[in-house]
Parts: C-alpha cells; sequence; structure tokens
C-alpha cells in the first residue's frame, strides 16, 4: 500500500470519528493534508461520515484539481493556511457547534477569542484570533485568514466556525478537538466566577510546550 492510500484511508477513518460524535454534520466540515506533490482534500458536498477514499480530491502543488471529485468550495480556506505555515501538514475546518456559537458571541476579544481555561487548550491552540464574518467562497474571507495564518495555526471564523493548521493529521484534529470542547465550558462557565490560568501559568506552559 502506498503511502498516499495510506493518508487517504486515514483521512476516511479520522472524518467518520468526527462525524460520528457529532462535531460536524450534513456536508459541512473539511479536511486536507499535504502529500509529496500537493494535497489530499475532502470533496465539494461530501459527508465527513461517509467519504470513498478512492474520491478523495487530489490537488498538485498549485492548487489545481489532478483526480478525484471535485475539492471543497473551501479550499482557500486551506491552502491560504499551506503557503502561509510552511511546516503545516494538515488542515482541519469544521462548524462544530460551540465553536460557532463561541465565534457569533458579541463582546469577545477579536484578538483572542477563549481564555486560557486549561493547559492542554493553551498547549493545542494558544491564541485564537476571529476573523470578521465574509460569506463563505468570498476572496476577502481568504484575505483574512492569510493575514492571520503566517503567525496563527488556528483561527475562529465569525458566524462560521475554526480553521485549524497541524504538523499531522492528527495534530490538526486533535488541536481542533482540544478547540471545540474548551469552547464548550467556555459557554458553561459563562455566568460563573472562574479562576482562569494565570499569564505566568500561561508563560510556564509556552516555555515547556513550545507550539
Ligand atoms: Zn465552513
Amino acid at each position: 500500500m502506498t503511502s498516499e492510500s495510506k493518508m487517504r484511508d486515514k483521512i476516511t477513518y479520522l472524518a467518520k470519528s468526527i462525524y460520528d460524535r457529532g462535531l460536524t454534520f450534513g456536508s459541512s466540515g473539511n479536511i486536507s493534508v499535504r502529500t509529496e506533490d500537493g494535497w489530499l482534500m475532502t470533496p465539494s458536498g461530501s459527508t465527513m461520515g461517509n467519504l470513498d477514499p478512492a474520491k478523495i480530491s487530489k490537488l498538485g502543488n498549485e492548487g489545481n484539481h489532478v483526480s478525484g471529485d471535485k475539492p471543497t468550495k473551501e479550499a482557500f480556506l486551506h491552502v491560504a493556511m499551506y503557503e502561509e505555515r510552511m511546516q503545516t501538514g494538515a488542515v482541519v475546518h469544521l462548524h462544530s457547534t460551540h465553536s460557532v456559537a463561541v465565534s457569533c458571541l458579541a463582546g469577545i476579544d477579536e484578538s483572542n477569542v477563549l481564555p486560557p481555561i486549561t493547559a492542554y487548550y493553551v498547549m493545542k491552540i494558544g491564541k485564537l484570533p476571529l476573523v470578521p464574518y465574509f460569506p463563505p467562497g468570498d476572496l476577502d474571507l481568504a484575505k483574512a485568514v492569510r493575514e492571520m495564518a503566517s503567525e496563527h495555526h488556528a483561527v475562529l471564523l465569525a458566524n462560521h466556525g475554526p480553521v485549524v493548521a497541524g504538523k499531522s493529521l492528527e495534530s490538526a484534529v486533535y488541536a481542533t478537538e482540544e478547540l471545540e470542547e474548551t469552547a464548550k465550558l467556555f459557554l458553561l462557565l459563562r455566568n460563573e466566577k472562574t479562576r482562569f490560568l494565570t499569564p505566568k501559568q500561561v508563560a510556564v506552559l509556552q516555555d515547556r510546550f513550545p507550539s
């Protein structure tokens, strides 16, 4: 089995796992992985719950469609991350409920949407800026993501959902899940007096576990 066909199986397995746990639904959400000669990407209109590994879209290094079904209409979100962050091996974008809920809140800190609730959130996401709202597919959305991507491996699209880059497919998926759980905790704690991690505690984590 070639490494590309193994990767197609891994994308299919993790996408189904995400779908089965209700982290995305319908035909929403998309995953991509960098390969030696371009990217593999979930196809347009596909459901993450039932991907066909053979039909996963293959794109060349210029973003051109090489084989498989047509790629997701949100491919530009992924390409922006890869082009601005050379170390990126995979990108995950979900419409996961709690992250989307937080992306709709008025009065949040747009430079860093979620507070440091847990150590694992700080280690896997760290800082999460909000990308202003644009209609899906709008070129200004691609431009806004691109502007933030060089400094941030995770961004939250306003009234839409998260885009998370990782060194590997697993790390991108786990970081997206950590973000979703932290968004849920944030909403649970919104009306409670809460001890967030202190700046000093955050600094220790950043020092011990640089991303
Ligand atoms: Zn989307």
